[in-house]
């Protein structure tokens, strides 16, 4: 019962996402890609308030924090160094019936297959690294046209020009992988890579932190649940530099840092979020320590963001030598590293999640004022009155200039209000009668419907007390 209570809370989700502009199907009219999802225009004011609150918090008001915008495709050694191609794979079963894949951990009868109960083969490790080609080989088209020219030549029994073209084929092997790079599965390799360039130009002493949001990518074997795991998603992350001894406190520090940005900037109600200590044998090959902070999606309580300890293992397996000296000591050190972790997808589904209300037969959105995608709307109370008409859109053009706000023109409040509530603006802003003698407006609160009456000119200053 509950579970279908949950399901249903997860398709009216989508649903609403859908029919307002948050997320859509991507690329929907040629069917679809499976698992890939645009952002619309709401979603992406939605993702770029969490986005920017992110980086005003962690980066821009902190003394301790730099920022970077790393190249997505990096030279394939990094991937070697940070034990990424070595390392970076999900247990992958497959079902000796009908043949589907899943990924083992997330299974919870690791015999039987979910789809048709068939038996499952035995786990092997699957890399989930993504390979493209650059530059003017094209590794599929040659090995095409190679295996056909076999063929042919098989065909013809002539075995010389078969043995040339092995000869070839090795060759153009040893190309294409010259030629393979691997879009980055995660943000944070770039901050050790560029460690020493950060170092160079922004005079930082430890402990000190580089920050970065951007994509990153995984050819996960079972992506779904909306948004929630997708091949190509958005990462916030921080790569916290601090010396050994301190790690301990400094791990408690950002533990805490988690919990003010989930339950004050996210808004996220705090029984919804878990904190799960990974045990040995289970984390990253990098990690010594690490906490998942799950959240009670409709579809289960899952990880929501990362927590880890990450030891010198990178900045060791990048730098010959120890890329820092201390101050006061000149020792020449190798600074260890806490990492916050955060998607952004995964923000974006939560918040809506948690967010998503259904009271007194109205729907709306309680988002934190500073995450919603309007901040205001203004609307008139009738559409065929040009006076009312004229101030609304005065009212509307003069806190554009200062706020991110939408204009209703139906002149029908029951459905202005609705439609406002459901995308959760947090006020509606009415021009009626009384609007043409004394430049007053209604403002109506979301979250209790209840409206005053504000003078026109204080409306700035009443939203910037609210938003800034
Ligand atoms: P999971 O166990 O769910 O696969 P993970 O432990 O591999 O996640 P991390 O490597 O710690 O994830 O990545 C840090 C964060 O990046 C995650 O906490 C999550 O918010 C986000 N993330 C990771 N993989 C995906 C994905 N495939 N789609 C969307 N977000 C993701």
């Amino acid at each position: 019962m509950a579970k279908e209570k949950n399901s249903d809370l997860m398709e009216k989700i989508i649903s609403l996402c859908k029919r307002r502009g948050f997320v859509f199907p991507g690329s929907e009219i040629y069917g679809g890609l499976a698992n890939s999802w645009d952002y619309g225009p709401l979603g992406v004011e939605l993702k770029n308030n969490i986005k920017n609150l992110w980086w005003k918090k962690f980066v821009q008001q902190r003394d301790d924090m730099v920022g970077i915008d790393a190249a997505l495709i990096m030279n394939p050694k990094v991937w070697v160094s940070s034990g990424h191609l070595e390392n970076f794979s999900d247990p992958l079963v497959e079902c000796k019936k009908c043949h589907h894949r899943f990924r083992e951990d997330l299974l919870e009868d690791k015999k039987k297959c979910p789809d048709c109960k068939g038996e499952l083969t035995e786990a092997k490790q699957f890399n989930l690294m993504l390979k493209t080609f650059l530059g003017s080989v094209d590794g599929w088209a040659e090995w095409a046209e190679l295996l056909d020219r076999l063929i042919i030549l098989n065909k013809a029994k002539n075995y010389q020009e078969i043995d040339e073209l092995i000869k070839f084929g090795v060759d153009a092997y040893h190309k294409t992988g010259e030629s393979t790079f691997y879009f980055r599965p995660e943000t944070a390799q770039a901050m050790f890579v560029d460690f020493k360039s950060v170092l160079d130009t922004c005079r930082k002493k430890i402990p000190f932190g580089i920050a970065q949001i951007g994509k990153a990518f995984r050819n996960e074997i079972t992506p779904g649940n909306f948004i929630f795991r997708t091949r190509e998603f958005e990462q916030m992350e921080i790569e916290y530099f601090i010396k050994e001894e301190n790690w301990k406190e400094m791990f408690e520090e950002w533990r805490k840092e988690m919990w003010s940005w989930m339950t004050n900037e996210l808004g996220l109600d705090k029984n919804s979020v878990h904190e799960l200590d990974v045990p040995d044998g289970e984390r990253a090959h990098y990690s010594k320590r690490t906490i998942d902070f799950e959240f009670d999606f409709p579809f289960g309580r899952k990880e929501l963001y990362g927590l880890a300890y990450r030891t010198d293992f990178d900045l060791k397996n990048h730098f010959q030598e120890p890329p820092y000296e201390d101050i006061e000591t000149k020792e020449k050190i190798y600074p260890h590293v806490i990492e916050p972790s955060l998607g952004v997808d995964r923000s974006v589904l939560a918040v809506l999640c948690n967010s998503y209300k259904e009271e007194d037969g109205r729907i709306f959105l309680k988002l934190n004022p500073k995450l919603a995608p309007y901040k205001a709307a203004v609307s008139c109370l009738k559409k065929n009155e040009p006076n009312l008409v004229k101030k609304a859109e005065d009212v509307f053009h003069d806190l554009k200039k200062e706020f991110s706000v939408d204009f209703d023109n139906r002149g029908n409040p029951g459905k202005f209000y609705g439609s406002q509530d459901e995308i959760g603006t947090p006020y509606c802003i009415m021009v009626d009668f009384q609007t043409l003698e004394d430049d007053t407006v209604t403002v109506r609160d979301r979250d209790t419907t209840k409206q005053e009456r504000i003078k026109i000119n204080d409306l700035s200053n009443f939203l910037k007390n609210e938003f800034i």
